[in-house]
C-alpha cells in the first residue's frame, strides 16, 4: 500500500519501524493492603532489577561508539542503588503502605525538590538523571517497552505523531533511516533539523501511529513524499536502484559545497548557514560559508532541565565565534514557544501559541532570562564578529524596548569592568507582516535586517506552519510574499544597510533566485542546502533574475510562480 505525506526532507530509505511516543505516565497515591508489605517490597527489588538490565545493556552497547554517554547510564545505575533513596522507598511500602511505583514517584520526588535547590550546579544537574532514572522505574512497572530516540538498538524508520525539536536534536543520528510524523509541515522545526542532519522526512502523514506497526518493513521515498508497505521484492529492487542514483546525484550536488558563490556576470553572493547549537557537525560549515546567518539559540535551552547558566552561554557562543572569525555570526535571541517548548521552563497553555507569548514576547515577559542570554552574548562578543537580532518584532515598539534592554545589559556590564566588543550590530528578523510593512521605517533604527520566511509566511497567509489539513494554503510562492520581501529589500538598501534571509525560503533554489533578482545579496540556510544554492549562483547573471522576479511579483498565483520558476530555472536545479 502507498501513503503520502509531506516530502520535507529528500532521500530514500527502507527499513523497519519504530513508532516513537514520549512516556508520560499518570500516576495516583496507591496504598496496598498492610499484610502485603513482604509481596511489595519484592515487587521492587524485581522492578529495580528489571532497571539495572537495561541500564547495563545500554551502557555496554555504547562503551565502544559513545563513552561520554555511556558514563551517563553508569550514572544512572548508581542513583538506582543509592542507599538514602531506597532507604526511603522500602519505608514507604513498610510504613506508609505505599504501593512500589508510587513509593518510587514520591521518593524521588522529594530528592528531586531538594537537589534543585541545591547552590551547586553540578548537583542540580543530577536533576534531570534522577528524572530519568525514576521514569524508566515507572515505564517498567506499567510495562511499557523502552522508546528512546537517543539510543536506538539498530536502524530504523521513526514514526511518530509529532517530534518536539529537542526529540529531534538528540536522536541518534547513525540509526534514524528516515522520520514519518503525522504532523507537520515544510518549515516546522523537525524538518529544519532533518534536512540539516540529512534524515530523509515525510510530515504531515495522517493516523501514521496507526498505519504502521513496529518492525513492519516500509520504504521512504522522501523525494516524493510517499511511504509504501508490503512492498514485493520488484520494488524493494526498484527503490533500491532509486536510492543509489539519489546518492549519485546528492554527491556530485556536494561538490558545489566549496565553490566561491560567484554569479556569471561577477557579482558574490554571501551563503551563510543556520546553526542550532556549537557541536562540531553544525560547525563544519564554517570551511564553506561566509558565516552564520541565523544561530537558533533557543536549542540550547532545550532537552535539558535548568536553563542555562550565562558562563556556559557565554563558552558556546566563543566558540561558534572563533570558529567564524571575521565573519559574522548572527544571534537570533531565543524563539520559544509555537513548536518549541521547553522542559525547564513552564509555558503557558494558549490556544494559537504561534499567536501567543512566544520569541521577543516571551522574552519581555521574563527579563532576567532575556538579559542573561544578552549579557552572555556581549561578553562572548569579545573574540569575534557578533551580530544580535529579535525574532518576532511586530512593532518599532518591539524593537526600541528590546534595544533599552540592550543598553541596560551594557551598562551593567561596563559596571561589572567586563569587556564587550563596542561594534556589535543590533536587527530585527523580519517575520510579522506589519513590520515588513514599515521595513522604510525600521530601516533607519535597525542596524541590518533578515527575513524569516517561515514565519511571514505563516503570518502573511494566516496558515499554522505546523497543520497539515491547511498546508496547501502556506503558499511559499505566493506572489504577495515576494512584493512584500521585495519592500523590505529596497527599503534596507536605500538605508545602506543590510538585509539578508534566513528562513527556508533562502535555501531553495526556485525562491532564492526571485531573492537575489529582487535585490537579496545575503542568503542564509541549513548547511544541507549549501551546494544547491551555490550551484544555481554560479550557473545564472543577475538581469537574468531581475527578469524572472519582474515576472514573478506580476503573476496572479501561487502555482503559476512555482511553475514557471521550475520552467525557467530548470537547468540550474
Ligand atoms: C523563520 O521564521 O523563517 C525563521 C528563520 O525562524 P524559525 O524558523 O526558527 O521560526
Ligand atoms: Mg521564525
Amino acid at each position: 500500500m502507498t501513503f503520502t505525506g509531506n516530502p520535507v526532507s529528500p532521500g530514500i530509505a527502507t527499513g523497519p519501524v519504530f513508532l516513537y511516543t514520549p512516556f508520560k505516565p499518570q500516576l495516583e497515591e496507591t496504598l496496598i493492603p498492610s499484610d502485603a508489605v513482604e509481596e511489595n517490597i519484592k515487587k521492587y527489588e524485581d522492578l529495580r532489577e528489571k532497571a539495572r538490565l537495561e541500564l547495563e545493556a545500554i551502557h555496554d552497547k555504547l562503551e565502544q561508539d559513545d563513552p561520554e554517554k555511556a558514563k551517563i547510564f553508569a550514572a544512572h545505575k548508581d542513583i538506582l542503588f543509592d542507599d538514602a533513596m531506597d532507604e526511603e522507598i522500602r519505608d514507604a511500602i513498610n510504613y506508609d503502605y505505599f504501593s512500589p511505583e508510587w513509593a518510587i514517584q514520591t521518593t524521588y520526588e522529594k530528592f528531586i525538590r531538594i537537589l534543585s535547590k541545591a547552590k551547586d550546579e553540578i548537583i542540580r544537574e543530577r536533576v534531570a538523571d534522577l528524572r530519568d532514572v525514576r521514569s524508566r522505574l515507572i515505564r517498567i512497572w506499567f510495562e511499557v517497552p523502552e522508546k528512546n530516540l537517543s539510543a536506538l538498538e539498530k536502524p530504523v524508520v521513526v514514526v511518530a505523531h509529532d517530534l518536539f525539536p529537542s526529540d529531534t536534536a538528540t536522536l541518534d543520528r547513525s540509526k534514524v533511516l528516515a522520520i514519518v510524523t503525522e504532523i507537520g509541515g515544510p518549515t516546522s522545526h523537525s524538518a529544519i533539523i532533518a534536512r540539516s542532519y540529512e534524515i530523509p522526512a515525510v510530515l504531515g502523514l495522517s493516523d501514521a501511529m496507526t498505519l504502521f506497526a513496529d518492525d513492519q518493513v516500509v520504504i521512504v521515498d522522501a523525494c516524493e513524499g510517499k511511504v509504501f508497505t508490503e512492498a514485493d521484492d520488484a520494488l524493494l529492487a526498484e527503490y533500491a536502484q532509486k536510492r543509489e542514483e539519489y546518492l549519485v546525484k546528492a554527491a556530485d550536488l556536494k561538490k558545489f559545497r566549496d565553490v566561491e558563490p560567484i554569479t556569471k556576470d561577477g557579482v558574490r553572493i554571501k551563503v551563510e548557514q543556520n546553526i542550532g547549537s556549537a557541536d562540531a557537525m553544525e560547525l563544519e560549515g564554517a570551511t564553506c560559508t561566509d558565516g552564520v546567518g541565523l544561530f537558533r539559540t533557543e536549542f540550547i535551552y532545550m532537552g535539558r532541565e535548568q536553563l542555562p547558566t550565562e558562563d556556559e552561554q557565554v563558552e558556546i557562543y566563543k566558540k561558534v565565534l572563533n570558529a567564524f572569525g571575521e565573519r559574522p555570526m548572527i544571534l537570533r535571541t531565543m524563539d520559544i514557544g509555537g513548536d518549541k517548548v521547553l522542559d525547564c521552563m513552564e509555558l503557558p497553555k494558549e490556544e494559537n501559541p504561534f499567536l501567543g507569548l512566544r520569541a521577543l514576547r516571551l522574552s519581555f515577559a521574563h527579563p532576567e532570562i532575556f538579559k542573561t542570554q544578552l549579557r552572555a552574548a556581549f561578553r562572548a562578543s569579545v573574540v569575534g564578529n557578533l551580530w544580535i537580532m529579535f525574532p518576532m518584532v511586530g512593532s518599532m515598539d518591539d524593537f526600541r524596548r528590546a534595544k533599552a534592554v540592550v543598553e541596560e545589559v551594557k551598562k551593567e556590564l561596563d559596571e561589572a569592568g567586563l569587556p564587550y566588543s563596542k561594534d556589535v550590530k543590533i536587527g530585527v528578523m523580519i517575520e510579522v507582516p506589519t513590520l515588513a510593512v514599515i521595513a522604510d521605517l525600521i530601516a533607519k533604527e535597525a542596524d541590518f535586517c533578515s527575513v524569516g520566511t517561515n514565519d511571514l509566511t505563516q503570518y502573511s497567509t494566516a496558515v499554522d506552519r505546523m497543520n497539515p489539513s491547511v498546508s496547501g494554503y502556506y503558499q511559499t510562492f505566493h506572489p504577495a510574499m515576494f512584493r512584500l520581501i521585495g519592500h523590505v529589500i529596497r527599503s534596507f538598501d536605500a538605508e545602506g544597510k543590510s538585509s539578508g534571509v534566513c528562513g527556508e525560503m533562502g535555501g531553495n533554489p526556485l525562491t532564492a533566485a526571485v531573492l537575489m533578482g529582487l535585490g537579496m545579496r545575503t542568503l542564509s540556510m541549513g548547511i544541507a542546502s549549501v551546494p544547491s544554492i551555490k550551484k544555481l549562483i554560479t550557473n545564472v547573471t543577475i538581469p537574468e533574475l531581475e527578469k524572472l522576479a519582474a515576472t514573478v511579483v506580476n503573476l496572479n498565483t501561487a502555482a503559476e510562480v512555482e511553475e514557471y520558476l521550475k520552467k525557467e530555472l530548470a537547468h540550474v536545479l
